[in-house]
């Protein structure tokens, strides 16, 4: 299931009708502004729209990532509590427009140390399941390239933070394939692909993977830094995502790309330039990043190759 994500601009329902263009079968949005705290509530006909065309495409998934402002691992009280009225206000958003996976960065502990933040993304969960019992949404806790303080760049993390949660069965996984290779996970062949699924399944279980975030990366193994690259021309390369575009485990998994939207090269949007590469490493095609051939110039006549014998190379001067 391959997706994208796409601007809700002028309205909930656009990023709907344009994933639609795009023959995507998923699709992720912001349910708000992400980067501003306040967000207006949503509009009960914007609501109605979005379902309407949800429903008449037959998405069974759609994804929403979290605000990043939000911090559940915060050490200051305030912060953290302006995190979870926050957060809280997104499930509620996702629950009214259907949207069935909420993907969050778990937090950054900002020095209180490792323990601390993580006992803190458990706490916040915990309150947030329980003041909302009737709540859909299932919270996908994402990897993390693993900059400054931010915990979920080791999956012993997140599983630990899923392990102190009382309701589980809301909780799942993004894993983002730039973000585990800048924390340094090995995905850049084959088997590093294989090898790192196989700890993903003893630490947190494959079946907890609700969404994959399909970006290669700018930045190097273990760099810790978040770069988003075109699929198959960055750091990650072909073999990761052959890998998981093949694995029958993930066929139902929303798989999104958050790469850059400038038109390719080739003047069509990446998103598809993208997704054909995906599709057909899906299909079991042996494929490559399409190349892209430097826009022709119009070439200044060139003298037509004489037929005369060609000159001997001529003897270099030696001496002064
Ligand atoms: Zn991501
Ligand atoms: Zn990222």
């Amino acid at each position: 299931m391959f997706g994208s994500h796409l601007s809700t601009a002028g309205g909930a329902h656009n990023a709907l009708t344009a994933a639609e263009s795009l023959s995507h079968e998923t699709v992720q949005i912001f349910t708000a502004n992400q980067r501003q705290w306040a967000s207006k509530p949503l509009d009960p006909a914007a609501v109605e729209a979005f379902r309407a065309h949800a429903g008449r495409l037959g998405f069974t998934r759609i994804v929403a990532h979290a605000s990043y402002l939000i911090n559940l691992a915060a050490i200051d009280g305030a912060m953290w509590e302006k995190s979870l009225r926050a957060f809280a206000q997104e499930l509620e958003r996702c629950d009214a427009l259907g949207v069935t996976d909420v993907v969050i960065h778990p937090g950054a502990h900002c020095g209180s140390g490792e323990a601390c933040g993580l006992a803190k993304v458990a706490e916040a969960l915990n309150v947030l399941f329980d003041a909302q019992k009737q709540g859909r949404v299932r919270v996908c806790l994402e990897t993390t390239a693993g900059q400054g303080s931010c915990l979920g760049c080791r999956f012993e993390q997140l599983a630990e933070m899923i392990d102190r949660t009382e309701h589980k069965e809301r909780l799942g996984v993004c894993v983002d394939t730039c973000h585990i290779l800048a924390a340094g996970y090995d995905i850049t062949t084959t088997q590093g692909t294989e090898q790192t699924l196989r700890e993903l399944d003893a630490t947190i279980g494959i079946d907890r993977v609700r969404v994959w975030h399909l970006n290669d990366s700018k930045k190097p193994l273990g760099s810790r830094v978040d770069r988003h690259e075109h699929i198959g021309r960055g750091c990650v390369g072909v073999p990761a995502f052959a890998t998981i575009c093949r694995d029958p485990r993930f066929a139902a998994v929303p798989k999104i790309l958050e790469t850059s939207k400038d038109p390719a090269p080739d003047g069509r949007d990446w998103d598809i330039v993208n997704m054909e590469l995906l599709r057909g490493l899906a299909a079991g095609q042996d494929l490559q990043p399409a190349v892209f051939k430097a826009p022709r110039k119009k070439l200044a006549a060139k003298p037509k190759p004489s037929k005369a014998k060609p000159k001997r190379h001529p003897v270099k001067k030696v001496g002064k």
